[in-house]
């Protein structure tokens, strides 16, 4: 049994990640396992959680199985958690005694895996009281879903493994993606940033980039398949290179990614500490480089934002923020806004509230403050009670929701290019995104799907818009 430990976790040492080619095997035994079987995977959290989950359901279908949605119809549930707020572990753990039921009925494999999984309370108290759990898995080794497997089989006895480690980077795991268009690529793993709430730099380990060609022979091979847009993928994308000190950073990746001819390139998430001059030279003078920054600035206050450990301070966010709308023309931002952080006076508050009429963002998700177990925020004594932190969440959203409204009118009636993504639930409509990152339920048939059409805005809500095509790219 391998259980982690946050001593370990915390440990930013001298290890030297290195590129692991070869580390993934399906073992003899398990190679036709999946047979005539299915699996379902249940994903909580970010991006990166979604990425990870499009590994293993590669992995499982390596193995032959095939993949349900519905977990009564499943032989193998594996629950990909999220730790990085309250509800979504609560959402978790709910679901746990739902996943038991299921169990006691019918001889299925439990798997429970993601960030979750890398928390010491958490793993111990799943090995001790959830023995029904047969494997108890980390964020550093999904390669090795396989071999677990295979021991559980042979030895019917829980399999824990779980490391607390700085991390290395493997390359060679599958993927099976949930899109024919739009495609995940991760360029780093891990963060080294240490703000004070979250949880991310002890359960993903120290901040590993992968190699400069590996991230471009995944996009010249997606461009090849015909994929039409990818989102490099990173907790803190902007850092991308200097743990490698290879003379390469992140504009050059956007600049090496843009010669691709990929028609579309996002990125998340952006810290602004790291977000330099030099990637938003490149952010404007690339046309398939999309117009979108997310941003997340957390706090108006400078107090606030320094017992955050964020590194900058508001004015320093605001020169950011300018410098990037003047020089990245038709641009849009968005952010991350966290409320009632320990001891967030009615002041600090305030001065949240006066960024957000500043800088009127396109959008920006909210959050009220989720003490996470062994962040150094989670020993701050918090005087502010669930009641106000709930009344400033609703101040802060009404304040939100008018500026997304607002710079969404805009829109009314231009002309915007939309990839066609999937039907949406509108009426026989079909969604996509804007190269802005808005979206857009459009008037159109199947044949536009996968395709980047000119669609004009005919009506605006507050988080989308409706549209008809008016002729392809
Ligand atoms: S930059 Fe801060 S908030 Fe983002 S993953 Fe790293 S530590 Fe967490």
């Amino acid at each position: 049994m391998n259980l982690p430990n946050l001593k370990d976790a915390r440990v930013r040492g001298k290890h030297k990640p290195e590129v692991k080619r070869e580390d993934y095997v399906i073992p003899e035994a398990v190679g036709n396992i999946g047979k005539n079987k299915k699996y379902c995977i249940l994903t909580y959290g970010c991006q990166m959680n979604v990425h990870d989950s499009e590994n293993i359901a590669a992995i499982m279908e390596d193995m032959k199985y095939i993949q349900t949605d519905d977990m009564q119809d499943a032989d193998i549930i594996i629950i990909n958690t999220c730790a990085i707020r309250e509800n979504a572990h609560n959402k978790v753990m709910g679901n746990l005694g739902r996943i038991k039921h299921l169990k006691e009925k019918k001889d299925i494999i439990t798997i429970f895996c993601g960030c979750m999984a890398q928390e010491e309370g958490i793993s111990r108290s799943l090995s001790s009281k959830y023995k029904w759990i047969d494997i108890i898995m980390g964020t550093h080794n999904i390669h090795k879903l396989p071999i677990y497997l295979e021991k559980i089989i042979k030895n019917k006895k829980q399999e824990v493994n779980v490391y607390s480690i700085e991390g290395d980077v493997y390359e060679g795991i599958p993927v099976k993606r949930d899109s024919k268009y739009k495609a995940w690529v991760n360029i780093m793993y891990g963060c080294d940033k240490v703000c004070t709430y979250c949880i991310v730099p002890y359960t993903r380990g120290k901040q590993r980039s992968r190699l400069l060609e590996d991230i471009l022979k995944e996009v010249e091979d997606l461009v090849r398949e015909g994929y039409k847009e990818v989102t490099l993928l990173g907790q803190n994308v902007n850092a991308y290179g200097k743990d490698l000190a290879l003379g390469y950073d992140m504009a050059d990746l956007l600049e090496s990614v843009s010669k691709t001819g990929i028609s579309r390139i996002r990125f998340i998430t952006s810290h602004p500490w790291d977000f330099t001059d030099k990637m938003i030279e490149v952010i404007a003078k690339y046309d398939n480089i999309m117009p979108y920054i997310h941003l997340p600035i957390q706090s108006g206050s400078d107090r606030i934002l320094k017992h955050m450990n964020r590194r900058y301070t508001k004015e320093e966010y605001i020169t950011l923020f300018n410098k990037i709308k003047e020089m990245i023309p038709n641009v849009s931002i968005s952010t991350d806004i966290i409320v009632g952080f320990p001891n967030e006076t009615d002041e600090d508050f305030h001065e949240t509230l006066d960024i957000v009429n500043l800088l009127k963002f396109d959008l920006a998700y909210t959050f009220i403050y989720s003490p996470r177990e062994g962040t150094p925020a989670s020993k701050i004594k918090d005087t502010i009670s669930l009641d106000t932190k709930k009344k400033r969440l609703a101040e802060l959203n009404k304040l939100v929701n008018k500026y997304a409204l607002l710079n969404n009118q805009k829109y009314k009636n231009k002309m915007v290019e939309v990839l066609i993504e999937a039907p949406s639930d509108k009426n026989g409509k079909y969604m996509g995104y804007t190269d802005t990152m808005k979206l857009v339920n459009v008037d159109c048939d199947s044949k536009y799907l996968g395709k980047i059409v000119k669609v004009k805005i005919e009506s605006i809500k507050t988080w989308s818009m409706d549209g008809v095509v008016v002729n392809d790219k």
